[in-house]
């Protein structure tokens, strides 16, 4: 656990995301009407306006969209964690649905744009689990 890191704070949208990653799940919202995936988690359908949705498991599988290696610190908290990098994941399942997080498994210099990665699940503590990516062998 790091001391003074920001935690995720679920409210009516998110918590089936949230409650998903501490399961060892990834989960995307859908829409109920058109059935398009949305990230990240919000009321309405930004494409058809419908209100209605439910939640899908996905892979889990993805590849390296983006990425930027921060060489300062964001936030106090994180200074003894940099140079980090932090990667844009695009999932296998859209190619809309691109989520942030930090990479674990391999070197910093060996992150690229393709990179195949899978999402694995850390336990940040006060009951929130993250999701982190790792590179897969394919
Ligand atoms: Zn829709």
């Amino acid at each position: 656990m790091i001391e003074g890191r920001p935690l995720p704070e679920p409210d009516e949208d998110s918590r089936p995301f949230w409650e998903g990653c501490r399961r060892g799940e990834l989960l995307m919202q859908r829409c109920a009407a058109c059935r398009r995936f949305r990230y990240y988690p919000r009321p309405m359908c930004p494409r058809c306006r419908s209100f209605e949705s439910d939640w899908a498991r996905m892979s889990g599988r993805g590849t390296v969209y983006s990425w930027i290696v921060a060489h300062k610190p964001v936030m106090p908290a994180f200074a003894g964690l940099v140079p980090m990098v932090v990667v844009l994941v695009e999932l296998e399942e859209d190619p809309e649905l691109r989520l942030v997080g930090n990479i674990r498994g391999c070197r910093n210099e060996d992150v690229r744009i393709g990179l195949p990665v899978e999402v694995l699940f850390e336990d940040v503590g006060e009951d929130v689990v993250l999701p982190l990516w790792r590179p897969r062998p394919d």
